[in-house]
């Protein structure tokens, strides 16, 4: 009120009218102590609409936009990691079977994935023999940048009662990430794991603009809670990255004298 003067009493300009109404107008919240209601719809998104997809009528099937890897019929989507050529694994009663003791080597996908959710079956037999690294080592390279153990490595091995180094045990990033609880199953049983990996990003030279994290459920359970990789899994050494766009999914063919590990119903969906 105290910017309108009136020189002429009795006399208001239009002008000083609308300061005046606006002034009154702007005071009388505060004047009878109202604050402006906050509207739920102000903080209501309604597009992009997430897309639709239909999940499986089992948990752990895979959903309508998954691409399966392994459906228990065929290999198609799998070859050697070491050459290219058709992979060495055998399908077996619906199965895919690693034979350790024949020199299969590692196989891995054919198509490449940056961003992903991934879900894989395992099952160590029963009968399974030999004691710390060496007793069903196997493992899932979250992406493979060479034809050896070049990549990321989510362990796979018995550890439901056998003693190793703990970021080298099942459900481990192996010599990075020990699991946060071990959720193991009997040898003979089938076990699971989801994995959500966010690739790492590289500048144009090489240098990492963003590590890699994965999270991992083992047997349903966190095992690995948006963990940064140091790098490439290394057995020896400090680990470090090598610059990669996209890469295939490799299961290892680990050299250990344990007896054929089974995998099944194996799938995955990009991640946008
Ligand atoms: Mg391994």
């Amino acid at each position: 009120m105290e910017v309108v003067r009136l020189r002429t009493p009795g006399v208001l300009t239009v002008t000083m009218l609308a300061v005046v109404s606006g002034v009154m107008c702007a005071q009388q919240p505060a004047a009878t102590g109202a604050v402006a209601k906050p509207n739920p719809h102000d903080t209501e998104v309604f597009s992009p609409e997430p897309k639709v997809v239909t999940p499986a009528t089992v948990v752990g099937q895979p959903p309508s936009d998954a691409v399966v890897l392994f459906d228990g019929h065929s290999l198609d989507e799998w070859v050697s990691a070491q050459d290219h050529t058709p992979a060495r694994w055998m399908v077996q009663d619906g199965l895919m079977v690693v034979n350790k003791t024949k020199g299969v080597g590692n196989i891995e996908t054919k198509r490449k994935f940056k961003n992903y959710q991934l879900h894989v079956e395992f099952k160590i037999p029963a009968e399974i023999t030999g004691t710390d690294q060496a007793r069903g080592n196997s493992g899932v390279f979250l992406a493979s940048t060479g034809p050896g153990d070049d990549g990321y490595e989510l362990q796979i091995m018995d550890s439901y009662n056998n003693k190793t180094y703990v970021n080298g045990q099942a459900g481990s990033i192996y010599k990075q990430s020990a699991p946060l609880v071990n959720p193991n199953r009997k040898p003979g049983e089938w076990q699971s794991y989801d994995v959500v990996w966010t690739a790492p990003v590289f500048a144009a030279d090489g240098s990492v603009k963003a590590p890699a994290y994965v999270t991992v459920l083992f047997n349903g359970l966190l095992v690995q809670n948006h963990f940064a990789l140091k790098g490439q899994t290394l057995y020896v050494g400090t680990p470090s990255y090598k610059p990669y766009d996209a890469a295939p999914i490799k299961l290892q063919a680990h050299g250990d004298a344990s007896l054929p590990l089974s995998f099944r119903n194996i799938w995955i969906r990009d991640i946008q």
